[in-house]
């Protein structure tokens, strides 16, 4: 195996507690690979403090004082998981070859790392971290987060399953992530529209040893919506197809209403207005469907999303 250079992009949110035992067990699996010669001597690991309120920062600090396997930058203040995970990639692409990026809590198993160096040797870009089982997280955690991926998928969200940020990417593949331009970001549905060769390491989903997760139901909510309103026009075409069906369901209450005048059953007016609503509310419904798919468009089209990346030339 060539002798690839590596960097860890870690981000950290309030991590004090969990962070010796990340940086300790990153350290002895780090020198393992360089001693495989399975990674170059010039990796690194890049922690990300995003806005922390405690002590990470000082902790980063030191740590890189005391070894220069580890780097650090500091957010200005929390901007959240997706965005620290993208200020720690688009800095690790200035010397990086590839990147894997790994939660800091080490909930995700390490020995991925060496499947994901093998996929990559392999020739894949972008290998995703899939978990293989969620034994370890509690009932709740695992039931949100598993129906989290299939509404996604539901919403048109090209997701892959059970796949958080843990991934490898390589250094085309992150060029290919920097043309994305967009504010909203939600990386596990951008990183699939990159393309090039990609592939799959399972891992098993370990309990978190120490702190507290930074992803209560809230914070998780506000991913999902972030997720299917940057990445998929479906509610807005849903409204169209609403107003379809109405549309078709106040031609039956017409015939409804019809049979039931003929059968003299019907009080002076009632037909009328009964018609009425049905047609009114299923034209409302289908105006704001064809407004909807003009929005969908104007807000695909601010998003400014690279058109192709070329993956091969020949000259
Ligand atoms: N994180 C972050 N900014 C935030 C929230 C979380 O950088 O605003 C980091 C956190 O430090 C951790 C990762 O994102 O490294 C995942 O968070 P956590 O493990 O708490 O989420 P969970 O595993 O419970 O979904
Ligand atoms: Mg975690």
């Amino acid at each position: 195996m060539s002798k690839v250079l590596l960097y860890l992009v870690i981000p950290c949110y309030n991590e004090e507690e969990m962070l010796p035992i990340t940086t300790s067990v990153l350290t002895e699996k780090m020198n393992q690979l360089i001693h495989q010669h399975k990674i170059s001597s010039q990796s690194k690991i890049l922690y990300v403090d995003d806005g922390s309120k405690d002590g990470t920062w000082n902790l980063i600090e030191k740590i890189h004082q005391e070894n220069s396997l580890f780097l650090g930058i500091k957010l200005s203040r929390n901007r959240g998981h997706q965005n620290a995970l993208l200020a720690g990639l688009m800095t690790a692409k200035k010397s990086a070859e590839i990147t894997i990026s790994m939660d800091a809590d080490l909930q995700d198993d390490i020995k991925v790392i060496d499947k994901m160096l093998e996929e990559y040797e392999k020739g894949f870009q972008i290998v995703y971290g899939v978990r293989s089982s969620r034994k370890k997280d509690r009932w709740l955690k695992r039931f949100t987060a598993e129906s989290f991926y299939k509404v996604m998928r539901w919403m048109g969200v090209e997701i892959v399953f059970n796949h958080a940020d843990c991934r490898l990417m390589s250094k085309i593949a992150l060029e290919g992530l920097e043309q994305f331009q967009e504010t909203n970001l939600f990386l596990r549905g951008i990183v699939p529209q990159i393309g090039y060769p990609s592939s799959i390491a399972y891992y098993e989903r370990k309990k978190r040893e120490a702190g507290t997760s930074k992803y209560p139901f809230k914070k998780m909510i506000k991913l999902a919506t972030d997720g299917i309103t940057s990445c998929s026009v479906k509610p807005l075409t849903m409204i169209t197809s609403l107003g379809i069906l109405m549309s078709l369901l106040s031609f039956l209450v017409f015939v409804y209403c019809l049979i039931v005048k003929v059968m003299g059953k019907a009080v002076t007016g009632w037909t009328f207005i009964v018609c009425s609503i049905w047609l009114v509310g299923g034209i409302q419904l289908l105006s704001l469907g064809v407004i909807g798919e003009y929005i969908g468009k104007i807000y695909n089209e601010t998003k400014h999303r690279p058109k192709y990346i070329i993956e091969k030339e020949l000259k």
